[in-house]
């Protein structure tokens, strides 16, 4: 007998957290798996942020903070944000949380009622549709392609608002497939955004410092200031500075939000926790060159990566313009495999952990992430090409 609610029920679990844990299930038992399930950076965390989790311990810093995080954390955040993002914003309109994920939750938990439409460009992160679905919201796919970028357009966005959209969420540069904004584009949205009051917007910009192009992030509440007052952007340190176990998010947009999303985490989570709100002050407040040499590491594994993938037969992927992601489209082979879920499973069985794109929205194909060491990434690139010979 299923005991769960109607809501639990209404959502699946997180197939990239879910691939990540049968690697290690697997790896556990002997098998040798390249995992590249997971978007985690294989880079260490930064000394001087493991010395300041340390010296947090050390000074007694492990007891509950305010509920929307430390006073010095948020000054950080705000830092973080005017500096990194273009977003000038008070303390009061910031908040921390357990990950961008934990920030997401509680936003959309906060605003959707029951048939409110929330409109997420596919393929899409794997959490965005469930915490929707689990909010009571009504998922409203917009397809995008290789070929536009797998970016929604103005005209596309224009078509499917309704009196009972609630949300746009936006993902730049995106996971699963790098997909970057810009500028023109952003401010383009905005015209349409203008035009429909009731629709919140959820920019989350967490892979913002991993981006190969030219040119500075745009983000949408510093193209359209305008809108600001219903844009919530999500950033964090997980990604951009290796901290994905410390569990800090950070958002900011209008007060009203930002007490909502609190309100929510006072019973919720509590508080972040205390010593990764310390680590976390120093990842914004110390040094940031360092993301460079670390994007140009990403860069080079990029290109090893779409490079060895164009070059199986039956694969192709498009050059990600950010994050650490690569969508790889498999449809000559589905004939073979009957879907992609299958050729997950069956290269988890040469050896190497991926995701199928129907996690996020797709399908015939699978993502790559390739936030792994290029021997790793060499190796499992060979093992898919003689999987797939
Ligand atoms: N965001 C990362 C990913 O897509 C981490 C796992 C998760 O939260 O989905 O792989």
């Amino acid at each position: 007998m299923n005991q769960t609610s109607i809501a639990l029920q209404r959502i699946a679990p997180s197939q990239t957290t879910a691939m990540t844990d049968r690697a290690i299930a697997l790896k556990a038992e002997g098998r040798d798996i390249i995992s590249l399930s997971v978007g985690e950076p294989d880079f260490a965390t930064p000394a001087h942020v493991i010395a300041a989790a340390k010296a947090a311990m050390d000074a007694g810093d492990t007891k509950y903070t305010a509920v929307g995080g430390t006073a010095r954390m948020k000054a950080a955040a705000a830092l973080h944000f005017a500096r990194d993002l273009g977003i000038e914003v008070p303390v009061s309109q910031v908040t921390i949380s357990a990950g961008g994920k934990q920030a997401i939750f509680h936003a959309l938990l906060a605003t959707l009622d029951p048939g409110d439409e929330v409109l997420i460009p596919a393929p899409w992160w794997v959490s965005y549709p469930e915490i929707v679905r689990f909010a009571g919201g009504e998922v409203v796919k917009l397809p995008t392609q290789a070929a536009g970028g797998f970016r929604v357009t103005a005209a596309q966005l224009e078509a499917v608002i309704t009196p009972r959209t609630r949300w746009l969420l936006l993902n730049s540069p995106g996971n699963p497939t790098g997909a970057t904004y810009p500028a023109e584009e952003l401010r383009a949205l905005g015209e349409v955004l203008r035009r429909h009051s009731r629709v919140l917007v959820m920019s989350d910009d967490i892979y913002a410092p991993i981006r190969y192009g030219a040119g500075a992030h745009a983000t949408l509440a510093v193209e359209c200031p305008d809108l600001a007052d219903r844009v919530l952007t999500v950033s964090g340190v997980s990604k951009s500075h290796a901290m994905t176990g410390f569990r800090i998010g950070v958002a900011a947009g209008p007060a009203w939000l930002i007490k909502a999303m609190e309100k929510l985490q006072s019973h919720s989570s509590g508080n972040p926790a205390s010593v990764s709100q310390a680590a976390a002050v120093a990842a914004f407040e110390g040094p940031q060159d360092f993301l460079l040499d670390w994007r140009e590491r990403f860069r080079a594994r990029r290109d090893l990566v779409v490079g060895a993938i164009n070059a199986i037969p039956g694969l192709s992927a498009p050059v990600p313009d950010g994050a650490f992601y690569c969508m790889v489209d498999a449809a000559p082979l589905m004939g073979r495999f009957g879907d992609g879920e299958k050729l997950a499973f069956h290269l988890l069985d040469h050896g190497v952990a991926i995701v199928a794109a129907s996690a996020f929205g797709g399908q015939d194909g699978f993502r790559i992430s390739f936030a792994a060491d290029e021997a790793q990434l060499t190796e499992a690139l060979r093992r898919i090409g003689s999987a797939l010979a």
